[in-house]
């Protein structure tokens, strides 16, 4: 039946998928169904046939900051990468698609010395992913620069939505325990320099380059920033710097990032977070809270 209706609809999907492909952690089983809807039309029907079919569906980013169990998600993940519209509205105010990467939005608003978004330049993550989390680093917030987001809600009516409805807060926004599916969103930037901002994004990749496990599989920041205090911190504090469990570990070169070490498994990466927050409340009294989502 799924099938069918893929090919009916010209969606592209995957079979039989291995979830490892599609995060940054490099763990989990198999989803039944990848689909890739690649304009608003497709995503539409998408999401009314799985709805009115009651099929267990589950949206996907870039896969940065989510990771699947063990046994596989048996439905299907809709995965926003065909979603790559970049459009110009006007010299200040620019659209993306929810497929589009952080870094590669970055550099396009960069060649177009357009600034407002550049401390994003790293983050592995999209657009649909970014706004969901609220995504940020180096003081900014992705919602800074929103102007208004466009969404399929739950009924499968095409929305906007204006930044000031999106109660963005630190990695939180409205989306969060939402049926809504994000298209896109049109940001408002503004005119810089385009070798400034530049040299700013080198400048920023090059300290994440020196001080995050980059060459280990991970979800970045496995745990928010507890208020008056860093995660990273704490969790050295408690000598947890390079414990493991299998094949998860709480990275070396910085605390608060658990790595796959090549061969770690979901359950390696849920059973070291949780030992963590243990040990952490429990030598310090602060409550830390996974960032990543386990699904
Ligand atoms: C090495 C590394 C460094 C990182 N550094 C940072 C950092 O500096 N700052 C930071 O904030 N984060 C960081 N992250 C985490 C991650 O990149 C961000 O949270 C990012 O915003 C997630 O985007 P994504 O597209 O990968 O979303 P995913 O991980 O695919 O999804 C995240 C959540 O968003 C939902 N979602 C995704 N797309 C949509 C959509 N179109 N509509 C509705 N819901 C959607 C998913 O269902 C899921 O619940 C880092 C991760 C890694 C691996």
């Amino acid at each position: 039946m799924l099938k069918t209706f893929f090919e009916e609809n010209n969606i592209k999907y995957l079979e039989n998928e291995s979830l490892k492909k599609h995060t940054t952690f490099k763990v989990g089983g198999e989803a039944k169904f990848i689909a890739l809807p690649s304009d608003c039309e497709q995503a539409v029907a998408l999401l009314s046939f799985l709805k009115a079919n009651d099929i267990k569906y589950y949206i996907l980013g870039k896969g940065s900051n989510v990771i699947f169990r063990d046994e596989g998600f048996d439905g299907v993940i809709v995965k926003t990468a065909n979603l790559q519209k970049i459009e110009y509205i006007d010299d200040e105010t620019v659209y993306a698609g929810a497929g589009v990467q952080l870094s590669t939005l970055c550099k396009n608003l960069q060649e177009h010395s357009l600034k407002g978004l550049e401390f994003c330049y790293g983050i592995p993550g999209n657009v649909g992913g970014g706004l969901f989390m609220n995504a940020g680093a180096y003081g900014g917030e992705i919602c800074s620069a929103v102007c208004e987001v466009e969404y399929i809600d739950e009924n499968c009516e095409v929305k906007k939505i204006g930044v000031q409805d999106c109660d963005f807060s630190y990695r939180h926004s409205v989306f969060q325990g939402k049926d809504w599916f994000i298209l896109g969103c049109k940001f408002k930037l503004t005119k810089g320099d385009s070798g400034q901002i530049l040299s700013f994004m080198e400048d920023i990749m090059q300290r994440r380059v020196s001080k995050q496990p980059l060459d280990k599989p991970s979800a970045g920041s496995s745990f928010k920033r507890p208020v008056g205090y860093f995660a990273a911190a704490l969790i050295e504090e408690c000598g947890l710097k390079g414990c493991s469990i299998g094949g998860a570990q709480v990275s070396e070169k910085h605390s608060g990032f658990i790595i796959n070490k090549g061969d770690a498994t979901c359950a390696d990466i849920v059973a070291l977070a949780e030992h963590v927050e243990k040990v952490v409340l429990e030598k310090t009294g602060v409550t830390i809270e996974k960032e990543m989502i386990i699904v």
